[in-house]
C-alpha cells in the first residue's frame, strides 16, 4: 500500500481521500482551512500537516484537487507548495479542472526534479466522488500512467489515458462543450412543452428513451419541471469550465459558437443571484 498526500478537502476532495483510506493506503492531508482537514482526519484517523509541503514529504503520491489555476499554482509551486517537497521518483496527480498550460508546467517541473506528474480531472459530481465511481481523464507519459493508475481506482469509475500533459484537461473540455450545448437544448425543450401545454413528465418518459435522451435528460427533466436548481455541479464552476475552453479554442482556432452563446447565458444566471445552482438553470432564464 502506498504512502499518498491530498491537498484539497472541498466537495471532490474530501471523499475521494476517504476511498484511498478504504484502499488501505496511508493519506496525509492538507486543506487550507484547517477545521476541515480536522473533520477529515477524525472521520479517517489518520494524518494531517499544515502546508502542501509537509503533507507531501514522503510520499509516494501527491493528489491535488483545488479550485482554479491560480489556487493549484499556490499549492502547488508557491512558497509552501508541493514541488519543494515531492521526492525523486514521486508522482503528482492533479484532480483539478484547470488549463492545458499549467498541466505542462507542471509537468516539466516535476520532470525537473525526477518526479512525474498526471494531469487528472474528473467527472461525475459529488455522487460519483462520494461513491468512487468517477470518470478521470489522463494525461502525462506512459511509466508515470502505469504507476498511478491503480491508486486513481479508489475512486474511479472509468480511467483513460489520453497522451501527454495537458491532454487529460484538454478532454475534460471536450466533455464540458458537450455538456453545455445540452443543457441550453434541454432548457429550451422543456420551456416549449410548456408553452404547448404537454405535460413534462409524460414527454420525457417516452423521449429519454430514443435519440434525444441524454444522462442529463434522465437525471434533470424533473428537477427542471419543478423549478429546482440545487442538484450539483454549479454555474460558477461551470462559468470557470467555459473559460478554460474559450481560452483554449481562442489558441487552437476552434470554432465554438453554440458554447461561446451559452456561456454569456450562465453569465445571465449568475446576474440573476444564480452561481450556486445547477447548470439546468438556463430554463430559469427562459422562466424567470
Ligand atoms: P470546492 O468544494 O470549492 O473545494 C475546493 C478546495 O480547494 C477546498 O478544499 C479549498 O480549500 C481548496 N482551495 C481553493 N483555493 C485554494 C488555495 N488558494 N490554496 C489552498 N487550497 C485552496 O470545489 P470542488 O467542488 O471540490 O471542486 C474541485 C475541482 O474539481 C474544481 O476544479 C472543479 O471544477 C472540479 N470538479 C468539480 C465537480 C463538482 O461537481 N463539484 C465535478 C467535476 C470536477 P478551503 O476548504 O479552504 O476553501
Amino acid at each position: 500500500m502506498a504512502k499518498v498526500a491530498f491537498i484539497g478537502l472541498g466537495t471532490m476532495g474530501y471523499p475521494m481521500a476517504g476511498h484511498l483510506v478504504k484502499a488501505g493506503h496511508e493519506v496525509c492531508v492538507y486543506n487550507r482551512t484547517l477545521s476541515k482537514a480536522e473533520q477529515w482526519v477524525s472521520q479517517y484517523g489518520q494524518h494531517l500537516a499544515l502546508t502542501p509541503a509537509a503533507a507531501a514529504e514522503g510520499a509516494e503520491f501527491v493528489m491535488t484537487c483545488v479550485g482554479n489555476d491560480q489556487d493549484l499554482r499556490q499549492v502547488t509551486l508557491g512558497e509552501e507548495g508541493v514541488i519543494h517537497t515531492l521526492g525523486r521518483d514521486a508522482v503528482l496527480i492533479d484532480h483539478t479542472t484547470a488549463s492545458a498550460a499549467i498541466a505542462r508546467e507542471l509537468d516539466a517541473a516535476c520532470r525537473e526534479q525526477g518526479a512525474g506528474f498526471l494531469d487528472a480531472p474528473v467527472s461525475g459530481g459529488q455522487a460519483g466522488a462520494e461513491n468512487g465511481a468517477l470518470g478521470i481523464m489522463v494525461g502525462g507519459d506512459d511509466a508515470t500512467f502505469a504507476r498511478g493508475e491503480p491508486i486513481m481506482q479508489a475512486y474511479a469509475k472509468a480511467i483513460k489515458h489520453l497522451g501527454e500533459a495537458g491532454n487529460g484537461q484538454l478532454t475534460k473540455m471536450v466533455n464540458q462543450i458537450c455538456i453545455a450545448g445540452l443543457l441550453q437544448g434541454l432548457a429550451e425543450a422543456t420551456h416549449f412543452l410548456k408553452r404547448a401545454g404537454l405535460e413534462g413528465e409524460a414527454v420525457f418518459d417516452v423521449i429519454q428513451h430514443g435519440a434525444a435522451g441524454s444522462w442529463q435528460m434522465s437525471n434533470r427533466h424533473q428537477t427542471m419541471l419543478n423549478d429546482q436548481y440545487d442538484f450539483g455541479f454549479a454555474v460558477d464552476w461551470m462559468r470557470k469550465d467555459l473559460s478554460l475552453v474559450l481560452d483554449e479554442a481562442r489558441r487552437n482556432g476552434a470554432r465554438l459558437p453554440v458554447t461561446a452563446l451559452v456561456d454569456q447565458f450562465y453569465a445571465d444566471v449568475q446576474e440573476m443571484g444564480g452561481g450556486r445552482w445547477d447548470t439546468s438553470s438556463p430554463l430559469k432564464r427562459l422562466e424567470p
